[in-house]
Formats: structure tokens, sequence, C-alpha cells
């Protein structure tokens, strides 16, 4: 197959899919634009602050307009959290720990995303872990490669404050969570201890469905905002939503008992937050449709794929797995080479703090780090997977992955 066929057949082969996207990103793309209506967002919001950040109304309104747009109560969306894992880890540490009582909390599926992993600390030394400071941690394994209701209601006990209801699959082969298997999670959680409180892991999955994880039971959720809800042009930051008395800690927790949700500057403004909040459904539209068509791209060269092509799906990350770790510096270097920066540089592996395998890497993103972006990176070990995700816009996701394919056809015999 040449490469016209095979970019010509992976798109007939990935369109039916984008036809069930498509009515997801308009309905939340309405659902944004009616909070900003009701919110009454005008351009002075777009204003920065400086020093305390009293009256601050652009941070005041970016919170407002979050909970409408996420269900919740109350929410706090700041430039202050360095990444989503600073938003999840400070709601954690503000929920547990209150005396003597709450000091476990629980993850509901499997092991959690690899920086958590640091955060809480079970298997490695990491000063000022969750584990270091003596709270509890208990993790339900998966069943059949899937959440275990029935595990999920054992491991709740009365002494449960938090169960950690991560939905993206993360780097993990699991399927990610939609918001039905998150909803009937918390019923179980529920009907065994009424006061633990549902955190939703939210990362990679805002805007795959028309509704929200608070809308099925969850008490509160946090991202990352160089993800799905920043929609490509936040700068930087996180946020947390949910239920007013819990947020409320949460803010205390960043700031400091007594300040709380009430001071905060950020000098540059708002505006690149509410129009990255405007874009999030489209794009995250965008990447969905890049995976489904790395997918197929992947299976034409014979690759095992997950997803499948035809798959449902409830988060942003494709996998393939390659064949050698050669060819997944194939994969790396073709697709590197349509990056909007950074084309000219050639991806090696090399080695990350908190990794035992060598990781290679792809990504000229505009926002460091930013995996809403165009992205592909793994561990050099076997099966070879190479995680995909992101893309703000389908046709480089399509030039990228041809890219990475073309690559890997020239060394093929
Ligand atoms: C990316 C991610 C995180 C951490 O977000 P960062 O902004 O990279 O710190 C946490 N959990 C999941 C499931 C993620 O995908």
């Amino acid at each position: 197959m040449n490469m016209e066929e095979l970019r010509a057949t992976a798109l007939a082969m990935a369109e039916p899919q984008f036809k069930k996207f498509e009515p997801i990103a308009l309905a939340n793309t309405k659902k944004v634009l009616e909070a900003f209506k009701e919110c009454q967002l005008s351009d002075y919001h777009f204003n920065g602050t400086t020093g305390y950040g009293y009256n601050d109304s652009g941070r005041e309104k970016l919170d407002e307009v979050f909970a409408h747009v996420f269900r919740g109560e109350k929410a706090l969306v700041r430039a202050h959290f360095v990444s989503g894992t600073h938003a999840l880890a400070t709601t954690l540490i503000a929920l547990l720990g209150s005396g003597k009582d709450g000091r476990e909390f629980v993850y509901a599926v499997g092991a959690p995303y690899d920086t958590m992993q640091s955060v809480i600390g079970a298997d490695r030394d990491v000063p000022a872990s969750l584990t270091e400071k003596g709270f509890i941690y208990k993790e339900v394994p998966l069943k059949d490669g899937t959440y275990d209701l029935e595990g999920i209601a054992a491991a709740v006990t009365s002494d449960t404050r938090v169960v950690v209801i991560q939905r993206s699959r993360g780097y993990s082969t699991r399927e990610p969570l939609s918001v039905h298997d998150i909803g009937r999670i918390c019923k179980a959680v529920k009907a065994v201890n009424p006061k633990t409180i549902c955190f939703v892991d939210n990362c990679y999955g805002e805007f795959t469905e028309t509704t929200e994880p608070l809308e099925h039971g969850a008490d509160i959720m946090a991202g990352s905002l160089i993800k799905n809800a920043g929609g490509g042009i936040a700068p930087t930051g996180g946020y947390v939503v949910g239920c007013e008395d819990l947020v409320e800690r949460v803010a205390y927790e960043l700031t400091a008992p007594g300040l709380g949700d009430h001071m905060g500057s950020y000098t540059p403004g708002y505006r690149l937050f509410f129009q990255g909040l405007f874009l999030a459904p489209h794009v995250v539209l965008q990447a969905l449709k890049g995976a489904v068509y790395t997918a197929a791209v992947g299976e034409l060269l014979g690759y095992d794929v997950f997803p499948k092509v035809d798959a449902q799906r409830f988060d942003l990350i494709q996998a393939i797995n390659l064949h050698s770790a050669e060819e997944m510096e194939q994969f790396c270097r073709g697709m590197q080479a349509y990056s909007p920066v950074d084309a000219h540089v050639r991806p090696v592996p090399g080695d990350m703090p908190g990794y035992a395998d060598k990781i290679i890497m792809a990504g000229g993103t505009f926002v460091q780090g930013a995996s809403i972006e165009l992205s592909a990176d793994g561990p050099i070990r076997p099966p070879y997977t190479i995680f995909m995700q992101g893309g703000l816009v389908f046709e480089h996701s399509m030039l990228g992955i041809l890219g990475a394919a073309e690559e890997i056809l020239k060394y093929r015999k």
C-alpha cells in the first residue's frame, strides 16, 4: 500500500466514528456558551490583577463558569496549580486528615496514574508523600481488565474518607471509565458508607461525553488545564470543582487557612482560560478524530491497537504496540518532523525521573508538556507500546501519524 492509499483507506475507516463524536462536540459547545451567558461573561473579566488579588473579578468569574459547565456548586480554577497532579494532590490532602478519623483513602480502579504514585508514595520513598504523612492507602485491583464493583464495596469501610476514581486509562491498558461507570462506582461506595467522598481524577475525560462525573454521583473532581479543559491555549494550571464545602477546603489548602479563594492574582489575565474553555469541546473532537485515525493507520500497518477503531471512547489516549525499540524510534522521529515546534529535532530514548526504562517521546508543543497537543511517548520495553494523544487540529494529527507511518515503512523489508 502506498502512502496515498494508506491516507485514504484509514480516513474511510475512521469517518463513521467522526460522525458519532460531532454531536457530542456540538452539545458541549452549547453547554459552554450557555454557561458564559448565564454568568454574564464580559471582556473586563479577562483583566489580571496584582498582589493579593482582592476583588479579582476575572478569577471569580472563571470559577463561576467552570462550576456551571461541570455542574458543581463551586470551582477553583487556578494558574497557581502547577499541573493536574498538583490539583489532585492538593484536593486529596485537603479532604483527608481531619482528625484521627478520615486518614484512609482508596484508589478504586487499579493503580493510579504515574505521577500520583509519587504523590501517594506507597511503594517508594518520596518526601512529604501521603504515605509519609501517615495517610492510609488502599488500592482495588482490576478484575478482568476493568473495575470490580464488589471489590470496591469490600474495600470501603467506616474509616474510608475518600475514594478516588480515575476516569482515563492513563498509561495503562485498562479501558477508561464512562460517566455511567463512574456513577455505578459512586453508588456502590455510598451504599457502604454514605459519608465517603467520591473524588474523580477527570484528566483526559472532559467533554468526551455530554455529561460529566458530578452529574452521576461524584462529589468532587480535579483536572489539568493543559489537557482537555484548557482547549490547548490555557497556558498552565489546574481546576477543582464539586460540592461547596469540599472545594472550600481545597482552597484553604492551596492558599492558607483563612484565605481560601478570596486571594490570588494572575497578572497576565484570564482571556486564554476562558477562550480555552470555549475551544475545549472542539479541540477534544479534533483529538478524538486523531486518535481514531491513528488506530486505523496502526491497524493497516498490522499492529495491535487499543482502543480499536470502532470502540467507544471516553478519553483521548490511543496506544499502538509496535514491533521493536527501533520502530518506536522511527515512529517518534516521523511524527516529530511534523511538529509545529522543534520539527528539526530528532527524538532519542532517554532517562526520566521515576521511570525504570528509557522513555522516547515526540512532541513539539506550544505549551510546554501539553498533552492536549499532538504528542506520543512510551517506555522502551516489550510490547513496545507507543501512547499517542492530543492534537489541536485534525489535519496536523493526520500529517503526524502519516509521517510516523512513512518513517516505519522506510525501514521495512
Ligand atoms: C495527565 C494526568 C494526570 C496528571 O496531570 P499533569 O497535568 O500531567 O500533572 C493525572 N491523572 C491522569 C489520569 C492523567 O492523565
